[in-house]
């Protein structure tokens, strides 16, 4: 089983698929961090994210470069969101996911284009907002228990940037695919939003069984 989970920036989706993953007993990828460590090296080279052939350059990255903290910062986060824009960058990055959502028994990933690009078979996907207000509050709270100096507006900005840039690119924007469950978390605690997805995901894969008992 296939499980897609898309959404922007702190809308929840991490959580949410871990726990997914955790409930269904499947694999998981967190996708961004590719990206991540894509932006990283190009930054630790002294190259530039704005340009493709940087970037390209930089898609061969050491996986054990995957658990480096660093790679969770918001600069690091913004330094992706750059790299994401170049079609090389996604197609280096494409096999490796595709890979990973074709193992046997299959897995949960989340990203940006995972039910309309990485995995459009996929049998259950989600789509995970919350306001754009919500977002920023949810990540002035994470950085402040973490003790970094953070600034409300600057966090709100940083958000709204990273959408933007998300949403309207050329190459694989983020979108919902056109079969996905939406799923707003604005209002809702974690648990319930953990709660309602995997009810989702229940839906459409007792759903696919009826329809195919064999
Ligand atoms: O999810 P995360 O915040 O770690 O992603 C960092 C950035 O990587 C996103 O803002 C997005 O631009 C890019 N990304 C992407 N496609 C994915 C996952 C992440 O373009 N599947």
């Amino acid at each position: 089983m296939i499980i897609a989970v898309d959404g922007p920036t702190a809308s929840g989706k991490g959580t949410i698929s871990k726990r997914l993953a955790k409930h269904f007993g499947l694999p998981f990828l967190d996708t961004g961090l590719l990206y991540r460590a894509v932006g990283w090296t190009v930054h630790q080279r002294g190259g530039n994210a704005d340009n493709s052939a940087d970037a390209l350059a930089a898609c061969a990255f050491d996986d054990d470069l995957l658990d480096n903290p660093e790679l969770r910062s918001e600069a690091v986060g913004g330094l992706a969101s750059r790299v994401s824009v170049h079609p090389e960058v996604r197609q280096a990055l494409d096999k490796r996911q595709k890979d990973f959502a074709g193992q046997p028994g299959g897995a949960v990933l989340d990203g940006r284009d995972i039910g309309t690009v990485i995995a459009p078979d996929a049998d259950a996907k989600l789509f995970v907002t919350a306001s754009s207000n919500a977002r920023a509050v949810r990540r002035f709270e994470e950085m402040k228990r973490r003790g970094e100096q953070v600034d409300f507006d600057d966090i709100l900005t940083d958000i709204l940037r990273r959408d933007d840039r998300d949403q309207n690119r050329a190459a694989a924007p983020l979108k919902p695919a056109a079969d996905a469950d939406l799923l707003d978390t604005t209002n809702l605690t974690i648990d319930a939003a953990i709660q309602q997805a995997i009810a989702l995901v229940n839906a459409k894969t007792s759903g696919r069984r009826d329809k195919d008992p064999a």
